[in-house]
C-alpha cells in the first residue's frame, strides 16, 4: 500500500518540477513514507530521518517531509522531536501535497496536515503518467479497516474502511495497461468486504470486470480476511483465466484462544475448512499466510498449536513477525507480555518449520513446466559457463503461485536464445529448487497464454 502511495506522491509532485532520483545525496526534497504496522518499521523510519537531518545540516535548502501511517499517528510530535522535518502529512493527504510543498518552498515553515477524509477520492484524480516502467503494479481499491484486531494500528492510522468505485479502479488499470503493465495486484486490508458498505459490486464481481480488460495478463490481490472469504471468491479462482492461483490468507495463530484475544472472528477449525474448500475448488492453488509470534499471553501450548497448523496446511510460504505493542491498539494494554528473547526464539522455530515446507513444495515442482511472467534480468547473472562461449543470460519472473523463477536458455542448445522481453509470458521447465526461489530453463517451442487453467504440462 505504501509503494502505491509513494508512486502517487511522485506523480502529484511532478508538476512542481520534481523527478524521482535514486541518489539521495542529490535530492532537493526527501519524503519518507512510513509504515506503523510494527515497532521495527517505525524505528527504521526515524533512524533514516536522523541520517537525513545530518545531511540537512550540510545542505540547509534540503526539504524533508514525513508521510504515511507514523506521520498520521504522531503529527506535530514529529516536528517537535525532529525540527529538521519540514512537513508531516497523514494517510489522506496526497491530493493536498503539492500545495504543502509549494508553501514550504516559498515560506520555509513547518507544516502538519493529518486531517482524515471520510472518502477515498484522493486517489481518483491522480492519473498515472507512466513514468514507472514496471510490468507488475499495485493498485489500492480500498483504504482503512473496520475489523479492529486487537494488535493492529491500521484502523487508527488509515481510518474506517472505504472502497473506491469500480469505474475509477478500472480506468486506472486501463491507464496502466497502456503504459505496458501486465499484472496488477488489487490492494485492501480486507478485499473480501470490498464495496459492501457503499453498495458497490462485490469483490468477485470487481475481479470479473478486471479480468476482461484487454492487454492485462495477470491479476493478484491482497489481503483476504479468512472470516469473510466467500464461496464466490473461491470460485473466481476456477472461473477467471487471469486470476493467479495464489491466495494470501493470514491466520496469525493456530490457537482458538489466541485468535479470540486477537479479535480475529474465526476459529482454527473454520479456517482449516476454508483451506480445504479452496483446495477442492482449485487443487493447485498456492497458499501463503501471516503469523504473529509471541502475542501477549501466548503459552507454549498455544504456540505449539500454531506450529501444528502450519504443518497441517503446508503453506507455500509465510510471513512471520514478533508481536510488538502499537499505540491505540488494545493488545498494548494486555498483560502477560512475552519477553523479547522468547518472541524471537518462537519466530525462529516457526520460520525453520516453514523453510523445510517451502523447500519440499519447491522440490515437488522440479520437472514441471510453469508459465512465468518475465520481470527483467535476474540480479545474479551466471556469467560464462564454459570458456570461449557467450555469457549465459538469466531472466527472472514469477509463477502464478508467486514463486520467483530465475531461468536461462540451456547453454548446450545450438539455436540462439529467443529474444525475451520484460512483460512476456514464457514457459519454463523447473530444474532446481532452492529455499526461496526456483531455477529453470526456457522451453523452446511454446508461447504461454495468460491464465491457462488446469493441465499446465506443455511439451518442450
Ligand atoms: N489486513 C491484513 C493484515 C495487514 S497488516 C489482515 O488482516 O490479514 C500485515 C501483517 O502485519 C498482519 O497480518 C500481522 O501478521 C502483522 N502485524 C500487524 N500488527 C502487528 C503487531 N502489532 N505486531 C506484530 N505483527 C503485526
Ligand atoms: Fe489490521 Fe485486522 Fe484490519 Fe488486518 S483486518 S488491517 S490485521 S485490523
Amino acid at each position: 500500500m505504501n509503494v502505491y502511495d509513494s508512486e502517487k506522491i511522485a506523480v502529484v509532485l511532478r508538476p512542481l518540477g520534481y523527478e524521482l532520483t535514486r541518489n539521495v545525496d542529490a535530492a532537493d526534497l526527501i519524503i519518507v513514507n512510513t509504515c506503523a504496522i510494527r515497532a521495527k518499521a517505525e524505528q527504521k523510519a526515524f533512524s533514516f530521518l536522523g541520517r537525513m537531518a545530518k545531511m540537512k545540516r550540510k545542505r540547509p535548502n534540503l526539504i524533508i517531509g514525513m508521510g504515511g501511517c507514523v506521520a498520521q499517528q504522531e503529527g506535530w510530535k514529529i516536528v517537535e522531536r525532529m525540527p529538521s522535518v519540514d512537513f508531516v502529512f497523514g494517510t489522506h493527504v496526497i491530493d493536498r501535497l503539492p500545495d504543502m510543498v509549494a508553501r514550504i518552498e516559498q515560506k520555509r515553515c513547518h507544516l502538519v496536515d493529518v486531517k482524515m477524509s471520510p472518502g477515498i477520492d484522493e486517489y481518483d484524480s491522480i492519473a498515472d503518467t507512466g513514468a514507472n516502467r514496471d510490468v507488475c503494479r499495485f493498485i489500492t481499491i480500498m483504504q482503512g479497516c473496520d475489523n479492529y484486531c486487537t494488535y493492529c494500528v491500521v484502523p487508527y492510522v488509515r481510518g474506517r474502511e472505504t472502497s473506491r468505485k469500480p469505474e475509477f479502479i478500472l480506468s486506472e488499470i486501463r491507464g496502466l495497461i497502456d503504459t505496458g503493465v501486465k499484472e496488477v495486484t488489487l490492494l485492501g486490508q480486507n478485499v473480501n468486504s470490498y464495496g459492501q458498505k457503499e453498495g458497490l459490486c462485490s469483490f468477485a464481481e470487481l475481479l470479473e470486470k478486471v479480468n476482461v480488460l484487454e492487454g492485462l495478463e495477470r491479476i493478484r490481490f491482497t489481503t483476504s480476511h479468512p472470516k469473510d472469504l466467500s464461496m464466490d471468491l473461491m470460485l473466481a479462482f476456477q472461473d477467471l483465466n487471469k486470476l493467479c492461483r495464489h491466495i494470501h490468507l493470514p491466520v496469525q495463530s493456530g490457537a482458538n484462544t489466541v485468535l479470540k484475544r486477537m479479535n480475529r472472528k474465526y476459529t482454527r477449525e473454520s479456517y482449516l475448512e476454508k483451506i480445504e474448500k479452496l483446495r477442492q475448488v482449485c487443487p493447485t492453488i498456492a497458499i501463503s499466510s501471516d503469523f504473529i509470534a509471541g502475542f501477549p499471553g501466548e503459552t507454549e501450548t498455544e504456540f505449539l498449536e500454531t506450529l501444528d497448523l502450519i504443518k497441517t496446511v503446508e503453506y507455500d510460504s509465510l510471513f512471520a513477525f514478533v508481536y510488538s505493542d502499537r499505540p491505540n491498539a488494545p493488545a498494548a494494554h494486555f498483560g502477560d507480555k512475552i519477553s523479547e528473547a522468547e518472541k524471537k526464539a518462537r519466530l525462529q522455530v516457526l520460520l525453520t518449520v516453514q523453510e523445510q515446507l517451502t523447500l519440499k513444495k519447491n522440490q515437488s515442482m522440479v520437472g514441471s513446466n510453469q508459465v512465468v511472467l518475465v520481470e527483467g534480468l535476474s540480479r545474479k547473472q551466471p556469467g560464462r559457463l564454459k570458456p570461449d562461449t557467450q555469457p549465459i543470460i538469466q531472466w527472472s519472473g514469477r509463477t502464478e503461485g508467486n514463486k520467483i523463477v530465475n531461468f536461462n536458455w540451456t547453454e548446450d542448445r545450438e539455436i540462439a536464445a529467443p529474444d525475451i522481453k520484460t512483460g512476456q509470458l514464457v514457459d519454463v521447465r523447473i530444474k532446481r529448487a532452492l529455499s526461496h526461489s526456483l531455477l529453470g530453463e526456457l522451453i523452446e517451442t511454446q508461447t504461454a497464454t495468460a491464465g491457462l487453467k488446469g493441465d499446465k504440462s506443455y511439451a518442450a
